[in-house]
């Protein structure tokens, strides 16, 4: 059976709307005289005098880790650029004498201009070689090739630099970044097929 809802009367001050005109004025009120008197109980931030502490997981400007004598960790293994769905990051890479490094790169460069800030170069890199942790977000430059990041740009700072992120980019072995766990992990191979 249907349930038959019956209307409420609407009075003379209902149809004018009074009461809610007059509810919606005091609302107004209540924030001018807030704003005015209480400025900091304000929601808002007073930027850019003011700034918002940014969160730890915000994807800042990106830089390259180094090793321990400074150069890029980085081995040109253009697996960011790949991953890259903006196509900004351009490596050019470039043979090193060194035997526990197979390459590195003579040329890194990013776009911050195509740049969509998603993190997935940070994600492709097996060396932690790349990371977005500085608490860098805002960019304004007068001309275009002043948002290209290059090498030198993305290297300078220091490794222990911006600690308030050591929990979300946990650092990883040395070793690793040298390519000594993979060379010890090869000799082990041929001494235990020695003992064969
Ligand atoms: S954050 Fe995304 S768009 Fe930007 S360089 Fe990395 S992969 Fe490319
Ligand atoms: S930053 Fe990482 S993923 Fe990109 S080229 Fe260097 S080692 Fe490879």
């Amino acid at each position: 059976m249907a349930k038959i809802v019956h209307r409420p009367e609407i009075n003379f001050l209902r149809k004018f709307y009074i009461k809610e005109v007059i509810l919606g004025l005091f609302v107004t009120l209540k924030h001018v005289i807030r704003n005015l008197f209480f400025p900091e109980k304000l929601p808002t931030v007073f930027y850019p005098e003011e700034k918002k502490e940014i969160p730890l997981a915000t994807r800042g400007r990106h830089r390259l880790m180094k090793r321990e004598d400074g150069t890029p960790r980085c081995t040109a293994c253009m697996l960011c650029a790949t991953n890259c769905p903006a196509f900004c990051i351009h490596i050019k890479a470039a043979e090193v004498d060194d035997p526990y490094k197979e390459k590195y790169p003579e040329k890194f460069d990013i776009d911050l201009l195509r740049c969509v800030f998603c993190g997935l170069c940070v994600e492709a890199c097996p060396l932690d070689a790349i990371r977005m942790d500085m608490p860098l977000i805002t960019f304004a430059e007068y001309k275009r090739e002043d948002f290209v990041l290059t090498k030198e740009i993305l290297l300078d700072h220091d490794n222990e630099d911006y600690p308030h992120a050591k929990g979300y980019n946990p650092p990883k072995p040395l070793e690793i970044t040298h390519g000594i766990h993979h060379f010890e992990f090869l000799k082990k191979i041929k001494n235990s097929t020695k003992q064969i």
